[in-house]
């Protein structure tokens, strides 16, 4: 049995912040699993700071979440939102105020749990200043998301660079699926430890409504049939496919079909641009009266959400974990997912759900249809992916691995990795 240390550790996230409201700029599963991470590490008795960039004037510097878990907002750039792809040139500044921090506090952290490439970056270089060990999370993986993209940035050489150089040198890396491990392997590097322990979702806050209140409360007919997507308005993550799939439904002429599209954008950038562009698609294919699109949905009414759905499609072209893939599964909610990255392992075919070839609007018009055309099936493969994510993906387990994790390379750093799936 692991027993953490009532020890300060930093988590680091620079562009993901833990203490804001997810589910708009550029806020998503990074940010939901630090914030967790934390919360659940603090429960279990580490001192968990919490480092991210401070992207917004008005936003406190320090946000006490729980006893011993807190966010600290750190000035590097100007206080309000940059993209993520121009934030390297901020960094040496991030690490100077990281350091003025920790001088003020009068400690220096002995572990730093980093999260994405710009925060590998960052452990990188306070490794070279004080004797930290690091892990790290990748979130997304330069080396896979720059094969299905149109335009590659001009910061991808630094961050490849950096994401083979952290795989090499950290204490351990933490992959959160086995794809993601193999993607490591074949495309950044064969040096360096992995240890897998997949990302968790709050099995007390999703699964406690039933179908039938939740629709009640959102003001959806019972007798519907409701297709969900909720997520970050972005190509990547396939809204056009699932769009072009319920075009397709067999089940379209009936007037029960119903798509629910959540998820939050704003005017004129990236995300605001992508949804005038799905709903550009809904509106040509003639989809707009069973369509409904409802912004960003507050972490209230998401389980609700879940829980009044049929089947949650996650249409990703890539997906490194995919939160709302389990979050939908404790909600006792049939996935269809693309057979792609972590969706593979959490995603069991025929079991919880069904996966599809990547872009492929006419499998997942299909797979759509099978599901809601087998009422019966479709609640037992709901019951299944419950039970699958209370074995496998609770936060409490994930922090109970991870403090296991910590505390192995704050000892030693001669165990075997870890393979806990
Ligand atoms: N999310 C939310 N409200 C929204 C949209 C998204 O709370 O309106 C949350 C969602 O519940 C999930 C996260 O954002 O926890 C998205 O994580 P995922 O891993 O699926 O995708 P990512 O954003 O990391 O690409």
């Amino acid at each position: 049995m692991v027993k953490p240390k009532s020890q300060h550790i930093a988590l680091i996230s620079v562009h993901g912040d833990p203490a804001i409201e997810v589910g708009k700029e550029e806020a998503g599963g990074q940010n939901v699993y630090v914030r967790n991470v934390g919360e659940a590490l603090g429960a279990l008795g580490w001192q968990v700071d919490m480092f991210t960039r401070k992207a917004n004037a008005t936003d406190p510097k320090i946000v006490q979440h729980t006893p011993n878990c807190r966010t600290i907002r750190l000035t590097a750039g100007s206080e309000e939102f940059i993209p993520r792809d121009h934030l390297f040139e901020y960094l040496p500044e991030f690490i100077d105020q990281f350091l003025a921090f920790q001088q003020e506090i009068g400690i220096e952290y002995p572990l730093v749990h980093t999260n994405y490439w710009m925060s590998a970056w960052v452990g990188m270089e306070l490794k070279k200043r004080q004797n930290i060990k690091q892990i790290h999370t990748y979130h997304s993986l330069g080396a896979v998301k720059y094969k299905s993209v149109s335009s590659i940035p001009a910061i991808a050489k630094t961050r490849l660079n950096t994401e083979k150089l952290v795989l090499e040198t950290a204490e351990r890396i933490v992959a959160t699926s086995p794809q993601e491990k193999e993607h490591m392997r074949s495309l950044v590097s064969l040096k360096g430890k992995i240890d897998i322990i997949p990302c968790g979702t709050d099995i007390s806050r999703f699964g406690q409504v039933s179908q039938a209140v939740a629709r009640e409360k959102i003001g959806i007919s019972s007798d519907s049939q409701v297709v969900f997507y909720v997520g970050r308005f972005d190509p990547r993550k396939g809204i056009e496919t699932l769009v072009r799939a319920i075009a397709h439904s067999q089940l379209r002429g009936d007037g029960k079909l119903k798509l629910i599209i959540g998820g939050g954008s704003r005017p004129g950038q990236a995300d605001g641009l992508e949804r005038e562009r799905i709903e550009a698609i809904v509106n040509e294919l003639k989809l707009r009266e069973i369509t409904t699109f409802t912004g960003r949905i507050d972490d209230a009414d998401l389980p609700h959400y879940y829980a009044a759905a049929d089947i949650c499609v996650v249409p990703s072209h890539y997906e490194p974990f995919g939160l709302v893939a389990i979050e939908a599964m404790a909600s006792r909610t049939a996935v269809v997912a693309s057979d792609v990255g972590g969706l593979q392992f959490t995603v069991v075919p025929e079991m919880t759900g069904l996966l599809c070839p990547p872009q492929d609007a006419i499998a997942f018009s299909k797979a759509i249809d099978r599901i809601l055309t087998h009422p019966q099936w479709c609640q037992q493969l709901g019951d299944r992916a419950r039970q699958r994510v209370e074995q496998m993906f609770s936060w409490s387990g994930v922090a109970v691995k991870l403090s296991q994790l910590y505390t192995t390379c704050l000892v030693s750093q001669t165990l075997k990795p870890l393979e806990v799936y």
